[in-house]
Parts: C-alpha cells; sequence; structure tokens
C-alpha cells in the first residue's frame, strides 16, 4: 500500500515528489512514456527561475528527479493503464500490476496537437514550436508564422508581434473559430499578416535548417513559399485524463476540473501541472501546482 502514487514525472510530479519525500512520506512516481515530461525534447528553458544562464531541459528535469530521489522518493518506469478511485483504497494498474494508494496526485501533462505534417517531424524543436510563451523570445526582432484559427492562435500571435518584426497567421478556412475581440485584437496590429484558406506544405530549407513553408489556398490552389525564421504551431493541446474521466470531473476539453487549488471531486485525489491547466502551462505553474498537491495530500494523510 503506498501513502501517495504520483502519476506522472514531469515539473508537476517530481515537485509534488520532493516535498512529499522530504515530508517522509515516500512517494511511488510512476514515470510514464515520458520520463521527465515535455521539457525533455527541448533544448534551452531560460525562464525556469534560478538559471540565470538557462538550462537544458533534460539536464533540468535529470536534476529535479535526483532531487526527489535524494529524498527517497521511488520511481517506477511504468504506465498507469487503469484505474479505480470509487472505494478506498485507490486501485491504480500498471498493466496488470495492482498498486494500491491511500492518495493519489495526477500529474500527467497535456500534449501539444501536431498538424502530422513532414514539415513538423523534421523541424519539431529545430525552427517549429508548440509553445509562444516557451520560444518566442529566441525570436525577437525575426519573422514568424502562426498556425491556428481558435482563441490560443490568435493570442499567440498577439504576444508574439511584440517581440517579432512580422507575424504570418495561418489558417486553414477563411472564418476563425476565435472570439470576435481576438481577432479584432490580432487585426489591430500592423505587423500581423493574415493568411486564409492555407494549409501547410513541405518547409523551406537551406542548408538543413528550417527557413519557412510552403502553404497552398485551398481556395485557388495556389502554392506559394513562405520565408520564415520559425513557425507556431498552435492548434491545442490533448490533456492526458482519458483513464481518469470516469471517476473525476474535467471539462469540455478533457482538463481535469478542480476546486481549493488541486483538489478534484473525489477526496484523496489531487491533480497538478498542465492536465488541469488550461491556461497557463509552463514549467514553473506546473511546478508550483506540484507543490500545492503535495502539501494538500500531506493535510489529507494526517487527518
Ligand atoms: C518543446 C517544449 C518546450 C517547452 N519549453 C518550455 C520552457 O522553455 N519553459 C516553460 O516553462 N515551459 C516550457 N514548456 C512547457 C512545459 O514543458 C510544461 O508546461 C510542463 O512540462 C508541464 O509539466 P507537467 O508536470 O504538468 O507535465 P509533463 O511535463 O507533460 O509531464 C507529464 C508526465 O506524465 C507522464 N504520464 C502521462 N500519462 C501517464 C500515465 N498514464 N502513467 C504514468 N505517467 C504518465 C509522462 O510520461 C510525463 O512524465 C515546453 C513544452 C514543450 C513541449
Amino acid at each position: 500500500m503506498n501513502d501517495v502514487t504520483i502519476i506522472g514525472s514531469g515539473p508537476a510530479g517530481l515537485t509534488a515528489a520532493i516535498y512529499l519525500a522530504r515530508a517522509s512520506f515516500t512517494p511511488v512516481i510512476y514515470a510514464g512514456l515520458q520520463p521527465g515530461g515535455q521539457l525533455t525534447i527541448t533544448t534551452e528553458v531560460e525562464n525556469f527561475p534560478g538559471f540565470k544562464d538557462g538550462i537544458l531541459g533534460p539536464t533540468l528535469m535529470a536534476d529535479m528527479q535526483a532531487q526527489a530521489e535524494r529524498f527517497g522518493a521511488k520511481i517506477v518506469y511504468d504506465v498507469i493503464t487503469k484505474v479505480d478511485f470509487s472505494k478506498k483504497p485507490f486501485m491504480l494498474w500498471a498493466d496488470k500490476t495492482l498498486i494500491e494508494s491511500k492518495a493519489v496526485i495526477i500529474a500527467t501533462g497535456a500534449t501539444a496537437r501536431d498538424l502530422g505534417t513532414s514539415a513538423e517531424k523534421k523541424f519539431g524543436g529545430r525552427g517549429i514550436s508548440y509553445c509562444a510563451t516557451c520560444d518566442g523570445p529566441f525570436y525577437k526582432g525575426k519573422k514568424v508564422g502562426v498556425v491556428g484559427g481558435g482563441d490560443s492562435a490568435l493570442e499567440e500571435a498577439c504576444y508574439l508581434s511584440n517581440l517579432c518584426s512580422e507575424v504570418i497567421l495561418i489558417h486553414r478556412r477563411q472564418e476563425f473559430r476565435a472570439s470576435p475581440i481576438m481577432v479584432q485584437r490580432a487585426k489591430s496590429k500592423s505587423n500581423i499578416k493574415i493568411m486564409t484558406p492555407f494549409t501547410l506544405g513541405d518547409a523551406l530549407e537551406e542548408k538543413g535548417q528550417f527557413k519557412g513553408i510552403k502553404a497552398k489556398n485551398t481556395a485557388t490552389q495556389e502554392v506559394i513559399d513562405v520565408p520564415l525564421d520559425g513557425l507556431f504551431i498552435a492548434v491545442g493541446h490533448t490533456p492526458n485524463s482519458e483513464i481518469f474521466a470516469p471517476f473525476i470531473e474535467v471539462d469540455a476539453q478533457g482538463y481535469i476540473s478542480t476546486h481549493d487549488h488541486v483538489k478534484t471531486r473525489v477526496p484523496g485525489v489531487f491533480a497538478a501541472g498542465d492536465v488541469a491547466d488550461p491556461l497557463f502551462k509552463q514549467a514553473v505553474t506546473a511546478a508550483g501546482m506540484g507543490c500545492q498537491a503535495a502539501l494538500a495530500v500531506q493535510k489529507f494523510l494526517e487527518h
């Protein structure tokens, strides 16, 4: 029987583990298919506090894990495939292995949706990004593209327009799904140019470096070259909450709904990080929620 089982080993899960292990609760963390979480697939992280020269994503996550293990946290390299939160102790399965736990922290993150293009396969993380807040500052004064038609795409375009010389907003339909106010805001920016209705083709490249994208006008079938220094794909995220949804509340997009910061509707089951955060999705906010979840678990177990 575990006191507390943490599902996910990104910044939320590992921060929760550090706090719980220091408080002598011996948390058991299931690392999932991506041990260390999303930051393990990026290079420089420049906005995690405490690293004035930045730090490599994989190094940051390896250090977080070592910090949790130093205090006694136990990492299991397995995936939780099924849960039953309808009775206590809570039951979790890693394939056929049953795990019983008094408390659970869900920290399974949210996966950025891609478009499945060959350009993304080749230049993901090297010219094509899924997070303007994370990577926008690398493109200061440069020309970038943003792909998408929802609120988050328009918000990313507006954010980037304050940093970049020019932002090309590319959307496959004539009309935007985003709220009219967001569309108005984007249209009012002199350095945002809107391209509709266009879909993406192959990347433009020079000596293996990303130089832009081919785009097809779906009304005229004309294909044009769009030279760019970087491209941001902003077509949403999928929260990794599917297996928990029958027991806890999730919103229309699948993000776990919480009250009192990190509590789900099942007492003893907590959620932290991107899986419960449709808004911010940053390493430091995930870590903060992990800390909150750990402190809430301590209170729950003590009472
Ligand atoms: C390319 C890239 C660059 C980024 N750059 C920055 C940046 O510079 N600064 C910044 O602040 N943020 C950045 N982010 C965002 C940041 O990585 C996330 O906000 C943060 O990692 C969220 O942490 P998390 O712990 O909630 O989830 P994640 O990091 O997504 O971790 C989720 C964990 O859950 C595990 N998991 C999922 N399902 C299961 C399961 N069923 N069983 C067991 N384990 C499971 C996964 O294996 C993983 O370990 C970037 C994201 C990406 C993709």
